[in-house]
């Protein structure tokens, strides 16, 4: 998929006043700090489209970026904040769900889970949550850099027992560096052909 033109389109604090499901979309969405940011940048060819940040902004809002005029890149609020009251992360987590519980024209949600790492109950908890409800997922593995390839490739093992134990068939999974561009063109490649 080649990028011919991006646009932000529009932010919106609930699903009640996003764009009209008039065009196919996928969705991104990770815990807080996961490379979510970098990766839709790196997707997209822009060095700030979506704001790097380590640290929650008072506002978390449902970003919809129009590409190539035909379909949208979703950047959704991110989850399991350590630093942020309980109540507030309720909030955000209602407003996530309410929006991928109401968009039809989804065609899948990207689950970003950090390859540094060992997946996170909450991740698992989160595909759970989704084939509950019958929200088409697939999974990208992030930060899976040459140098952490060793680890990325351990967890990356572990993630799939823990997913065999849940599911009859296997989620899509990719593996990338946003740092390196590792796997972002096969990336473009899967959304073009889905969202065709
Ligand atoms: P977000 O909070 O999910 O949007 O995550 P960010 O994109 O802001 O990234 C969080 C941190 O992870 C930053 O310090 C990034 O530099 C780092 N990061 C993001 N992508 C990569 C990557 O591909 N490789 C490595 N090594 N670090 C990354």
């Amino acid at each position: 998929m080649k990028i011919h033109s991006v646009s932000l389109v529009s932010s919106n604090p609930s699903y009640k006043t996003c764009p009209q499901e008039t065009k196919p979309e996928v969705a991104f969405i990770g815990r807080s700090n996961v490379g979510k940011s970098s990766l839709i940048n790196a997707l997209l060819q822009r060095k700030q489209l979506a704001r790097v940040s380590k640290m929650p902004g008072k506002t978390q809002l449902i970003h919809h970026f129009l590409v190539n005029n035909q379909v949208y890149f979703v950047d959704l609020p991110g989850y399991g904040w350590a630093q942020v009251a309980h109540a507030t992360k309720l909030k955000w987590e209602k407003m996530l769900r309410d929006y991928l519980l109401h968009r039809p024209n989804m065609v899948t949600v990207f689950l970003l889970i950090d390859a540094k790492i060992p997946p996170q109950a909450i991740d698992l908890a989160y595909m759970r949550w989704m084939g509950e409800h019958h929200i088409p997922f697939s999974i990208i593995l992030t930060k899976a850099d040459k140098k952490h390839k060793t680890v990325a490739q351990k967890h990356h093992t572990a993630l799939m027992h823990s997913l065999q134990q849940d599911w009859a068939t296997m989620p899509p999974i990719f593996m990338i560096s946003a740092h390196n561009r590792l796997g972002i063109e096969q990336l473009l490649d899967y959304i073009k052909l889905i969202t065709k």
